[in-house]
């Protein structure tokens, strides 16, 4: 009855795509597998708060005897709903200076939810080639029309605008912030200049790894570029620097309202644990004071990226805490990784058809509470590497 779906996992093994859940020990910023353990350098914990104590004691002195609940029991829409949820709405939406912020059980669940709830038969996707597969997914459900531009050209997607946007009612430009490939960024500015010239076109962006990262009060890449009131659909999640889980959109009221009449993701969901929102409540309120953070790893990123040039004399596209070391050669890829796995650095190889043929990398993703001395011993086994 399975050989069917036997024959495609030999056929992944045969190709060396066969995925498999590693068994992970965590110790702080550190990873144990195979009784090695390693620095982690795969982790989506930017600011280094995931692992901060302090925080959780804090986080939970707060409450004496009664403690936030571990579940909502039930869809917001019915029972789900506790006043923290609106608590951090409000918070947020002051934060972002917009008129409201919605919650969500996932970046997965707001990204395959909104699109669909915003699209009809009038409506056009234009989305960057590289976008999150949760954004496709999304996609997909809207059963609009679609139309993909080169990533990060302005230029393509100025032509698909203004080939196409007499065809539609709404046209939805969707886009990262910072992607999670090639560490680069978007330029926000530009793509709200090229909005306005058309009066049916939205702007949607994910911000998942940006927020809590860039910006003065780490509000994402949409603050730094001083651009947050423009983008109408501004997206972002809470697992990856907020050291929590969930998601969120701030935007109009009234697309708040459609969103809770029209996503499915969000009506027909449990909501995620009061408990867990308050968590997130507690670290969004913290972001504005942890610049500390930002900084270090801003200069822990440069410092990283600087050397990987100087080294390899290789292209380096990212601009982030997401460091791409791109050797192009697959074998090669996964022996060198292997290697710097032998060093103590859990770092790991990405290879097609995750990135674009002949781009194999290691990704190294550095965060907040990492030390620079850590960051140059691994340059230092570079530089190895490289003689
Ligand atoms: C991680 C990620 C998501 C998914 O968010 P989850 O909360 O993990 O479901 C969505 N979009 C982008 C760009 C991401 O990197």
């Amino acid at each position: 009855m399975h050989d069917n779906y036997l024959r495609h996992l030999d056929a992944l093994k045969e190709q060396n795509q066969f995925r498999q859940l590693p068994q992970l020990i965590h110790q702080g910023r550190f990873i144990q597998r195979e009784g090695k353990t390693m620095l982690n350098m795969s982790s989506n914990d930017y600011l280094g708060l995931a692992n901060n104590q302090a925080l959780r004691h804090a986080f939970l002195n707060q409450y004496q005897e009664q403690l936030p609940a571990f579940t909502s029991s039930s869809s917001r829409l019915l029972t789900g709903s506790f006043p923290i949820y609106d608590e951090l709405e409000s918070l947020m939406a002051r934060a972002f200076r917009r008129e409201s912020a919605l919650l969500f059980n996932s970046g997965y669940h707001a990204n395959i939810g909104i699109l669909p709830a915003l699209s009809d038969n009038k409506t056009l996707i234009i989305a960057d080639k590289l976008v999150h597969a949760s954004m496709i997914d999304g996609i997909r459900l809207a059963q609009c029309d679609f139309l993909r531009f080169r990533h990060n050209d302005y230029e393509h997607l100025e032509q698909i605008l203004q080939k196409n946007h007499r065809s539609f009612e709404r046209i939805i430009i969707v886009t990262e912030s910072v992607f999670s490939m090639d560490g680069d960024c978007v330029d926000l500015t530009r793509l709200v200049a090229l909005k306005q010239q058309f009066s049916q076109v939205m702007l949607y962006v994910d911000e998942a790894h940006a927020i809590g990262v860039y910006g003065e009060n780490g509000l994402g890449i949409a603050e730094q570029q001083g651009c947050i009131d423009e983008i109408d659909i501004l997206v972002g999640t809470f697992g990856k620097a907020l050291a929590s889980m969930g998601a969120y959109v701030v935007c109009d009221q009234v697309l708040k309202d459609y969103f809770v009449n029209k996503m499915r993701s969000l009506i027909f969901s449990t909501a995620l644990p009061p408990f867990n929102i308050a968590w997130t409540h507690f670290l969004f309120q913290q972001l504005p004071s942890l610049k500390a953070e930002r900084t270090h790893l801003a200069m822990l990123s440069q410092y990283l990226r600087n050397a990987i040039v100087n080294i390899f004399d290789t292209k380096m596209p990212s601009e982030s805490c997401i460091v791409p070391y791109i050797l192009g050669d697959n074998e090669l890829t996964i022996k060198t990784a292997q290697h710097l796995q032998q060093q103590g650095y859990y770092c790991l190889p990405i290879r097609p058809p995750t990135v674009p043929k002949g781009t194999s990398r290691i990704r190294f993703s550095l965060t907040a509470d990492m030390q620079l001395a850590e960051v140059d011993q691994l340059i230092a086994c570079l530089q190895d590497l490289a003689v």
